[in-house]
């Protein structure tokens, strides 16, 4: 399974496999990394090695043994997920409460249980209080998982008591040879656009999504050379405006370097002073915060496209 990892994830999993083999694996393991770097895929890889009932040493889990059997039917009984309920963003301390009471009945097929607590940062203060515990005198073979976008977001109690396996932002090289063995022919524009991130990489990579990006690069040019209209592209991008400001900070940063005398891929900058972009792409990440909270998103699409269009 190891083989199928993203490069960049392999010195978190060989760590793993090097101290679950010289039995010096934690009870608490924190898996922690921004977004879209592939900590899932490598958390489940790490899941099937420790319910491999075959594997040894630094191999994988052999995905045939019983313990692989179970795991991949999704019915293993010593796998606990703990994640927000349907339709809630945080887990519940009653949730922590009932995974622990779980935790401590013996292992039912194998000597090691595990919990996967993913988004570890879902859970507030009250259900990281809860957890604590069990952090701290863990039961004999439990193994305690947790997978954060935001590892900042944990109390400095848990995280202290984890093991942590980070996984960080490739080398751009890196991320191209991934790309390629992803079937993806010309990677330039998108890993420009995704500023070398994989996961965003292969988004732009798609169709559907470099036509979006595309499509906001054509708006910011039209209205900077005076072709369109503020309210009408607002509206466009009202149904996404998250995206659509992500596209629009990727397109000013891409601009902005090729100000700098770096071009880029992707179609050239309006004639604009690089301060200008500068100011508009510091605008539009402010803008992107503000719409995370997401009152009045058109008026507020509006008002940094009215700038754009008049700033020079
Ligand atoms: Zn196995």
């Amino acid at each position: 399974m190891s083989a199928a990892l993203a490069p960049w994830l392999l010195p978190a999993w060989q760590r793993f496999v090097a101290a679950l083999a010289e039995d010096r694996l934690g009870h608490g393991l924190l898996l922690a990394g921004e977004p879209g770097l592939g900590k899932r895929a490598l958390a489940a890889a790490m899941v099937a090695r420790l319910l491999c009932e075959r594997a040894g040493g630094a191999e994988a889990a052999c995905g045939a043994c019983r313990g692989c059997a179970w795991r991949l039917a999704g019915s293993h009984p010593d796998l606990h997920l703990l994640a927000p309920e349907e339709d809630a963003k945080a887990i519940k301390v009653a949730q922590v409460r009932a995974l622990i009471a779980r935790l401590q009945l013996t292992g039912q097929a194998s000597s090691t249980r595990i919990a996967l607590v993913d988004p570890a940062d879902a859970m507030n203060a009250a259900s990281q209080n809860a957890l604590l515990k069990t952090l701290e005198e863990p039961s004999p073979g439990v193994v305690l998982l947790l997978v954060s976008d935001g590892p900042g977001r944990l109390l400095a109690t848990v995280r202290s008591r984890c093991q942590v396996l980070s996984v960080t932002r490739p080398a751009p090289a890196l991320v191209a040879g991934w790309l390629a063995g992803q079937g993806v022919q010309a990677p330039d524009l998108a890993l420009a656009l995704a500023a070398g991130h994989p996961g965003a990489a292969l988004a732009y990579a798609g169709a559907e999504r470099a036509g979006q990006a595309r499509a906001v690069a054509d708006d910011l040019l039209a209205l900077a050379g005076g072709r369109a209209q503020p309210l009408a592209v607002a509206q466009r991008w009202t149904a996404a405006p998250v995206q659509r400001v992500d596209d629009a900070i990727a397109w000013l940063r891409l601009w902005s370097w090729h100000g700098r005398g770096q071009p880029q891929p992707g179609p050239p900058p309006p004639p604009r002073p690089l301060a200008s972009l500068v100011d508009s792409q510091a605008a539009a990440v402010q803008l992107r915060e503000r719409l995370a909270a997401p009152l009045r998103p058109a008026w507020l699409l509006l008002e940094w496209l009215e700038r754009w269009r008049r700033a020079a």
